[in-house]
């Protein structure tokens, strides 16, 4: 799950990182009483998530309220690289000396978190690496030894920062920023620029923030700050479900198990013709309960003409499939034909039990383009 600025900046604020002190406003006068509110100079910055907002026009600066007004209208409604603005975050302007870039993000290769840091902060870290690598230090640190004060201060004196004031105050941040990362589950914790002011005084200006889906449980409150009206309703309620889910544009509703057969099959509809409604993989759950909410949440797109059943049997057992498929027909009206292919432990047996049933509506088909095929034609 990916952080708004504003929300990962909260999470820093709780740990101790320094950051302004802004407000989100969702219309061009909110943004102006925000700027009354906080006095001075503001910036006024997009809130979209995805990156170089500044060179796309998404962060500008205002020198009294009614300017912000004025940029939050020029800012809301821009699309940056496919995200329309919908609200901004104003907050008090800084003043800027240095733009430095610190981050910790978790490596998978490495099975440790992994610091990055370089004075060269405020491009895209990728640039820096590829133009720059010694100026750029990256630092592991150990699950179990824990942070210790040692990574601050090799991060620090690593991409020499010789000020005394800013090493200990970006060390004292590496610390919080660890704390941030790990306490909050997150996979990413980015920080471009982490500013110095003239004053001396270093600050977040910015954050990138990625919290761990699978970790979500552990974070109510964090789990809240997902921003529901920017996703598809649908894949929101396949969530609430408990379903992977992607909404797509066709008409044929798609189930299959594990995300390579779920991919495969998205992909035979398009082979036999058809253009698929969904992504769905119902997982390891074959039986009635997963079944119901597969149909349901694929039965929830309109669009949907008839539903691809795609199970290939491996620890799932496809004659509990059978079952769960005629069990949620039992609970719940379904209007659109089901094409059923199943295969792999116990296909025959499943095989017999939906031709014994026999429910109005639903199709068993031997192969999956057959399947697909059938499905395809009964969607046109
Ligand atoms: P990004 O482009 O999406 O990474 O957005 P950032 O929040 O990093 O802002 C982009 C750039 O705008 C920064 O690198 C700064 O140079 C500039 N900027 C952002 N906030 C301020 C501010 O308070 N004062 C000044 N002078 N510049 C700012
Ligand atoms: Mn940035």
């Amino acid at each position: 799950m990916d952080l708004y600025e504003y929300q990962g900046k909260e999470l820093f604020k709780r740990f101790g990182i320094p950051v302004s002190d802004g407000r989100l406003a969702t219309t061009p006068d909110e943004a102006r009483k925000a700027a009354e509110e906080i006095g001075g100079q503001v910036v006024v910055k997009a809130q979209v998530l995805t990156g170089g907002r500044g060179k796309a026009g998404g962060v500008k600066l205002a020198d009294d309220p009614a300017d912000a007004e004025q940029k939050a209208k020029d800012i809301i409604g821009l699309d940056i690289r496919g995200h329309v603005v919908e609200k901004v975050w104003v907050e008090r302007a800084s003043e800027i000396a240095k733009e430095y870039y610190l981050s910790v993000t978790f490596d998978r290769g490495a099975k440790k978190p992994l610091f990055m840091f370089t004075t060269r902060g405020g491009v895209e870290i990728e640039e820096v690496a590829a133009s720059n690598p010694d100026a750029l230090v990256r630092l592991h640190v150990d699950a179990l030894e824990g942070f210790q004060p040692w990574v601050a201060r090799r991060l620090v004196y690593g991409a020499g920062v010789e000020d005394p004031g800013e090493q200990t105050q970006i060390a004292s941040i590496v610390e919080q920023l660890y704390r941030c990362f790990v306490e909050s589950d997150a996979m990413l914790c980015e920080i471009n620029p982490l500013i110095v002011t003239p004053e001396g005084e270093v600050k977040a200006l910015d954050s990138k923030f990625t919290v761990d889906d699978s970790a979500l449980f552990r974070h109510p409150d964090i789990a809240e700050l997902r921003d529901t009206s920017a996703a598809d309703p649908l894949e929101a309620f396949a969530r609430e479900q408990g379903v992977i889910y992607v909404k797509l544009d066709g008409t044929v509703g798609i189930v299959g198990n594990g995300a390579g057969l779920s991919m495969s099959t998205v992909d035979v509809v398009v082979v036999a013709g058809g253009r698929p409604a969904n992504f769905l993989d119902l997982g390891g759950g074959g039986n009635a309960e997963g079944v119901v909410k597969a149909l349901e949440v694929v039965t929830h797109d309109p669009q949907v003409k008839s539903i691809l059943f795609n199970v290939f049997g491996g620890i799932t057992r496809c004659d509990e499939v059978a079952r769960g498929i005629l069990e949620a027909l039992g609970q719940m009206q379904i209007s659109v034909p089901i094409v059923v292919r199943l295969d792999g432990t116990n296909a025959e047996e499943a095989r017999k039990i939906l031709a014994d049933a026999a429910p109005p509506n639903l199709y068993v088909e031997p192969t999956m383009l057959d399947a697909a095929r059938k499905a395809v034609e009964l969607a046109a």
